[in-house]
């Protein structure tokens, strides 16, 4: 039987973010992915870094094409009735969010993971995790057409929302929290430049719209959509219309338009489970928590977990305190709770939930609100960028 300390369970941004780390403070670890290597390194999805996030990348020595490539942005604008206003989030907070995909930062984790000689198993079948509630928790695979068993001291749950790590934990042992919203994000992204250097997050009668990207050449544009709407219904043309009917004029007179070459519908939903720990199995990112994109939190939520976690196995292998692994829990949940209170509310402010004219005016008395409060714009920025995390 094979052995590591810590067996990873998922290659996505927590799990390759922990590993690295974990393998940077001497701790011994396997990760294994379901998924291909190609397929996990295309998948598009996040793409704002808070700065907390960015240190943690650097601490990680997986920084450096993030310093020289990432957008750094100062601002978002709130577009509303026909009109935009500005987040100055550099004034009103001191910090700015980085702008580099979550492709980038996958692609610069496994690099620097495979540089290193890490055990990363790809394409891993059928893992199984199993006596997590003793102090010898197995894990067991099929990998390149032969079943392998690993023995472990510790479980990271790092397998998304629809991994096997949580669903392997007895139901009544777990307290789940979840709202679904009643519509999706049509996204496509399109290699033409930005309609502006900085995101802007548009309310509008017909719905939601964002104006984002990956870097100065490549845009990043979703709209509000039905959850039932079939993509083969959006060609390029009719998403490009849409996009600009729900932006001010100047806006959309700025979008400059192109093929798209990714195209896809997510839903939204706020989802949290307590607690994060069953034994010796820790759950972290998405296997734990999922927010709606609308603040740009998921991936920085994710590494967020994996900066406790990591903190309390180093400190357990050096000194044998338990301290740490015992907040864990308790810790990641804080922080996830505050950027699910502001996800949801951020969506509720900037969405269209249904046809009731005082609800709009509702939002757009809200947002002319937040315009010209500092204290509401403070509030905002603070949160956009990340609350500052102590632990
Ligand atoms: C379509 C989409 C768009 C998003 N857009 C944004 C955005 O704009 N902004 C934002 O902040 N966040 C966004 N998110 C959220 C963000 O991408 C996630 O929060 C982030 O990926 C979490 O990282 P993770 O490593 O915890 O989970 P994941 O990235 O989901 O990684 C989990 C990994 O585990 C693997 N896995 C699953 N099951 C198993 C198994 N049984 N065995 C082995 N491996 C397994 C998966 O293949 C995957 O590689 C988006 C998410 C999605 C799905």
């Amino acid at each position: 039987m094979d052995r590591t300390q810590v067996a990873i369970i998922g290659a996505g941004p927590s799990g390759l973010l922990l590993s690295q780390l974990l393998y940077l403070n001497g701790i011994d670890n396997i990760v294994l992915e379901r998924q291909s290597r190609e397929h996990v390194a295309g998948r598009i999805r996040a793409g704002v870094l808070e700065q907390g996030t960015v240190e943690l990348l650097l601490k990680a020595k997986s920084g450096g094409r993030m310093l020289s490539e990432r957008l750094v942005h100062d601002g978002v604008s709130l577009a509303f009735a026909g009109r935009s206003v500005r987040v100055d989030l550099k004034a009103l907070t001191g910090s700015s969010v980085s702008v580099y995909g979550q492709t980038e930062v996958t692609k610069d984790l496994i690099d620097a993971r495979t540089a290193a000689g890490a055990r990363l198993m790809f394409e891993a079948a059928e893992v199984a995790v199993a006596e997590f509630d003793s102090a010898h928790p197995k894990v067991r695979y099929r990998h390149n057409g032969r079943t392998h068993e690993l023995s472990c001291d510790f479980i990271a749950g790092c397998d998304g929302y629809h991994g096997v790590c949580r669903q392997s934990i007895p139901q009544g042992a777990l307290q789940t929290f979840e709202r679904t919203y009643p519509f999706g994000w049509l996204g496509i992204l399109a290699d033409v430049p930005p309609a502006s250097h900085e995101l802007i997050y548009s309310n509008h009668a017909r719905g939601f719209a964002l104006c984002s990207m990956r870097s100065m050449t490549r845009s990043r544009y979703y709209v509000q959509c039905a959850l039932d709407e079939k993509l083969e219904a959006w060609p390029d043309a009719r998403f490009w219309d849409e996009l600009r009917v729900r932006l001010p004029d100047e806006i959309a007179a700025a979008v400059i338009t192109g093929p798209s070459i990714e195209k896809s519908i997510a839903p939204l939903r706020s989802f949290v489970v307590e607690p994060l720990r069953f034994g010796q199995l820790f759950l972290v990112g998405d296997a734990a928590h999922i927010v709606p994109p609308t603040g740009a939190k998921g991936l920085n939520l994710a590494a967020a977990d994996v900066r406790v976690l990591y903190q309390a196995l180093v400190e357990y292998y050096r000194t044998s305190r338990t301290d740490l692994l015992e907040r864990y829990s308790q810790l990641a949940l804080r922080r996830a709770w505050l950027a699910v209170r502001f996800s949801w509310w951020f969506t509720s402010i900037m969405h269209k939930f249904s046809d009731d004219p005082f609800n709009h005016r509702l939002q757009l008395a809200e947002l002319d609100y937040l315009s010209g409060s500092t204290a509401a714009l403070t509030s905002l920025a603070e949160n956009y960028v990340g609350l500052p995390f102590e632990i």
